[in-house]
C-alpha cells in the first residue's frame, strides 16, 4: 500500500493507475477505522481497479468545543487494517497540507444540510463539503464510497456531487452494527461500559418505530413520543433530536408516507451519537 502524506504524491500515484486503464475508487474518513469503514473499503475493491482509502480529522467540520482534539488517532491499527483489505493508496495528510495558512473558499450546500445535525452542529456540513470536494479534485475517483450511518451527510454529498458537476459516482453502503445492534462509530469508543449499554436506546428506539409503522402508525408525532420515552427511560441519554423527514427532501413530514427518514441524535453521557432508519411505507 503506498501512503502519500502530500497531495502531489496521491496525484501522481493515482495518475499513473489511470494511465493503466485502472477505474478508481476512494473511501473518505476520519479513521479509527471499524467494519462500518471496511464494508466501504471492501465494496470499492469489489467495484474498481485501484482503491484510495483517506484518513483526515478534518477540523473544518468540528465546531467550538467539539472533539477535534481528542477524537482517536490509532494510525497504525488503521494502516495494518488497510493493508490487509488490499487498498492500494492511503492518503494521510496533516491539516497543513489541506488547509494553506490563508484558506479562504469554503462550499456550501443550502438546502439539505440544514435540519438535523446541521441545526445542531452550525457549519460542520460546510466543513464535510469543502473536504469532500477538495479531496475530489485531489484524487478524481470514478466511485466514492459513504456510510448510510450518516445518511444526511451522503445526501448532502450526492447534492453537492450533482450541482457542481463532480464526475464522481456516489456509492451508499448500509449501515453496519454490532451484534447488539449499536451502529458503528469511532466515537463508540468514548462510552464506558454504562454508557455503551444506554447507548442501545438509540438502535432500540429505531427498531420500535419500524414496529409501530408495520403495525399501521402514520402519524410522525406518535413515532416520534414513543422513541422519545424509550430513549429518556435510559440513564445518561439526553435527546438531541428525533426526526421524521422525507428520505429525499430532508423536510419534516406529518404522516408518512413514500420513503421517510428516521433519524436521531442522542447525547449518551458526554457523546454525541445518531443512528438512523429509512422505511418505504407501502402504498394502499
Ligand atoms: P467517518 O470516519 O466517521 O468520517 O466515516 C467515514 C465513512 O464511513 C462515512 O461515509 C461514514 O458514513 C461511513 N461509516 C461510518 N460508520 C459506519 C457504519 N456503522 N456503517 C456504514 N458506514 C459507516
Amino acid at each position: 500500500m503506498i501512503i502519500a502524506k502530500t497531495i502531489d504524491h496521491t496525484r501522481e500515484a493515482v495518475n499513473a493507475a489511470k494511465r493503466k486503464g485502472k477505474s478508481i475508487g476512494f473511501v473518505p474518513t476520519m479513521g479509527a477505522l471499524h467494519d462500518g469503514h471496511l464494508s466501504l473499503v471492501r465494496r470499492a475493491k469489489r467495484d474498481t481497479d485501484f482503491v484510495v482509502a483517506s484518513i483526515f480529522v478534518n477540523p473544518a467540520q468540528f465546531g467550538p468545543g467539539e472533539d477535534l482534539k481528542k477524537y482517536p488517532r490509532p494510525f497504525g491499527k488503521d494502516k495494518t487494517l488497510l493493508i490487509k483489505e488490499g487498498v492500494d493508496l492511503l492518503f494521510f495528510p496533516g491539516a497543513g497540507e489541506i488547509y494553506a495558512a490563508d484558506f479562504s473558499t469554503y462550499v456550501e450546500e443550502r438546502c439539505l444540510s440544514k435540519p438535523l445535525c446541521g441545526a445542531s452542529r452550525p457549519g460542520h456540513f460546510n466543513g464535510v463539503c469543502t473536504v469532500v470536494a477538495k479531496l475530489f479534485n485531489i484524487i478524481r475517483p470514478n466511485t466514492a464510497y459513504f456510510g448510510a450511518k450518516d445518511y444526511q451527510q451522503l445526501q448532502v454529498i450526492k447534492r453537492m456531487a450533482r450541482d457542481l458537476n463532480f464526475s464522481v459516482k456516489i456509492e451508499a453502503m448500509p449501515i453496519v452494527r454490532e451484534p447488539d445492534g449499536l451502529a458503528m462509530s469511532s466515537r463508540n469508543a468514548y462510552l464506558n461500559r454504562e454508557e455503551r449499554r444506554n447507548a442501545l436506546c438509540l438502535d432500540i428506539a429505531l427498531r420500535e418505530a419500524k414496529r409501530a409503522v408495520d403495525a399501521g402508525v402514520r402519524e410522525s408525532g406518535q413515532v416520534i413520543s414513543l422513541m422519545k420515552t424509550i430513549v429518556l427511560s435510559h440513564k445518561n441519554a439526553k435527546i438531541d433530536y428525533i426526526e421524521i423527514m422525507d428520505a429525499d427532501s430532508l423536510t419534516s413530514v406529518e404522516k408518512m408516507n413514500g420513503k421517510v427518514l428516521i433519524a436521531l441524535a442522542v447525547v449518551v453521557g458526554k457523546t454525541r451519537l445518531i443512528d438512523n432508519l429509512v422505511i418505504k411505507i407501502p402504498t394502499r
